[in-house]
């Protein structure tokens, strides 16, 4: 019933060919952490039809972000958080390397540029789109090598952060959180927290002013943590300033402007010696103004089951979706298996079972060596894992964050083998009870 028009190869490349069609049982939206994981399940369910699942995506290679903020400390390069993305996406499936243009889901279609494919289930795991442009000199001031301007949330950008930390010397370095949803929301504080550790060990931290300026009316969503982190700035002398925001920059002159979250008409401009930014995201522009997504822009999803919430024959997993759930990659592991049970059991003409918890982690990482381990619920109350107190820094979890994760990354998850730490929960927390999504 299902076959692909010409696919001989395993990627699949009609540079010759315009509109070629294509139809699958299981058509995957993007080949980042989310559509490589899931593809990967059915690839395995359904490896002997190796033309029942197709993944489209475009980039030739894959990354595994969370690994960004390491190499932004100097701690790592990027070379060890890339692959060829032919050598990441599952052997059985077919890959099209091609990107997705628009939607038809009334007809149980999707263009990309080249190609349309007509599908029995849709995923997407189209993650979040950074806006680069949306910041007033943000670009020229990346691309400027004197401008002191950074950030650890982009391939292009990622590598040359360390090199800006070392040559900052004395001033204000200013670490910034945008307004906007974004991936990790960990990851802005942690950089910061890192490069203080740094000045601080080469002896110069005396010299330099640190400050977050977050546009979040709190410094981490869930208590606890929280707690956590308000002791780690203070007794380091980080300034914290809420609901601030980076509105432009002048690259040339080395000011930043910033916006008052709670009274926007005020503004200020203030000289920094190194200003890291962490820009604004979306969904893709691909996804926004249509029938499948919510009024921000993203995939509308029933944040239990995740199927789509009018499209039955469509999912969502990863950052691009409407899910209410801290946008990481340790959400889309539970996010997973929910997705392919799911849909499994809608195949089989049952009801759908599995339901997603909004289960998130993030390694917030305070120093080198040193680490906050949260991990929490749709609730924002604590998950813990493990049998000790992980609102504590504890070089356990900084060596998880390091070694430990980026292994079962590429080892297990990418291959549809993880789908998250509860087995190790259950484990060592027999007694808990599961609460009620
Ligand atoms: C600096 C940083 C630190 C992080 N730290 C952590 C951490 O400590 N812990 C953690 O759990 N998570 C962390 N994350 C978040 C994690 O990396 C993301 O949540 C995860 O990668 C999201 O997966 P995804 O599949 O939704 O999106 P992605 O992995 O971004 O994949 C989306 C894919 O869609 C493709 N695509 C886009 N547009 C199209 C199109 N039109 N057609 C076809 N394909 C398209 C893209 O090329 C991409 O391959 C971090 C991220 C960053 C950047």
């Amino acid at each position: 019933m299902y076959g692909i028009v010409r696919s001989s190869s395993r990627i699949l490349k009609f540079q010759n060919v315009r509109y070629a069609s294509h139809s699958c049982k299981i058509l995957v939206l993007g080949g980042g952490c989310g559509g490589c994981t899931i593809a990967a399940k059915f690839s395995k369910k359904y490896k002997d039809q190796p033309n029942h699942v197709i993944i489209v995506e475009p980039c030739e290679d894959h990354y595994y972000q969370p690994i960004f903020t390491l190499i932004g400390a100097g701690v790592g390069k990027l070379e060890s958080a890339r692959k060829k993305m032919k050598d990441v996406l599952p052997k059985d499936a077919q890959w099209l390397k091609d990107s997705v243009v628009g939607f038809d889901p009334e007809n149980c279609k999707v263009t990309t540029k080249n190609h349309t494919i007509q599908y029995e289930i849709l995923i997407v795991a189209l993650g979040l789109q950074t806006n680069w442009n949306a910041i007033p000199g943000l670009a020229e001031g990346l691309e400027n090598p004197d401008a002191q301007v950074c950030s650890i949330y982009g391939p292009n950008t990622v590598s040359k952060v360390f090199e800006k930390i070392k040559r900052t010397k004395n001033g204000s370095a200013l670490f910034t959180f945008p307004n906007s949803p974004i991936k990790c929301p960990g990851a802005p504080q942690k950089i910061a927290y890192l490069a203080e550790d740094y000045w601080r060990k080469q002896k110069r931290r005396y010299a330099i002013n640190v400050v977050y300026n977050t546009t979040l009316p709190v410094i981490f969503g869930v208590k606890k943590y929280a707690d956590s982190l308000w002791e780690v700035c203070k007794r380091r002398n980080i300034n914290v300033n809420l609901q601030t925001n980076l509105v432009e920059i002048k690259p040339d002159k080395k000011e930043a402007v910033f916006q008052n979250l709670k009274n926007p008409e005020k503004k200020w401009t203030t000289e920094y010696s190194l200003l890291h930014v962490s820009p604004p995201m979306s969904a893709p522009d691909v996804l926004k103004s249509n029938s499948l997504t919510n009024e921000a822009g993203f995939l509308s999803v029933s944040p239990k089951t995740l199927q789509h919430t009018k499209y039955s024959n469509i999912y969502g997993l990863g950052d691009c979706t409407s899910s209410p759930n801290s946008k990481t990659m340790a959400a889309i592991a539970p996010q997973s298996k929910v997705v392919y049970k799911n849909i499994m059991a809608t195949l089989e003409g049952k009801e759908m079972d599995h339901c997603y918890d909004g289960y998130a982690s993030c390694p917030l990482v305070t120093a080198y060596g040193k680490c906050i381990l949260a991990e929490f619920d749709y609730n924002l109350q604590p998950r813990e894992t493990f049998p000790f107190d992980q609102g504590k820094e504890s070089h356990a979890a900084y060596l998880m964050k390091k070694e430990a994760f980026p292994f079962i990354y590429w080892n297990l998850m990418l291959r549809g083998h993880w789908n998250g730490p509860k087995i190790f929960r259950n484990i060592f927390h027999p007694f808990e009870k599961t609460p009620e999504v």
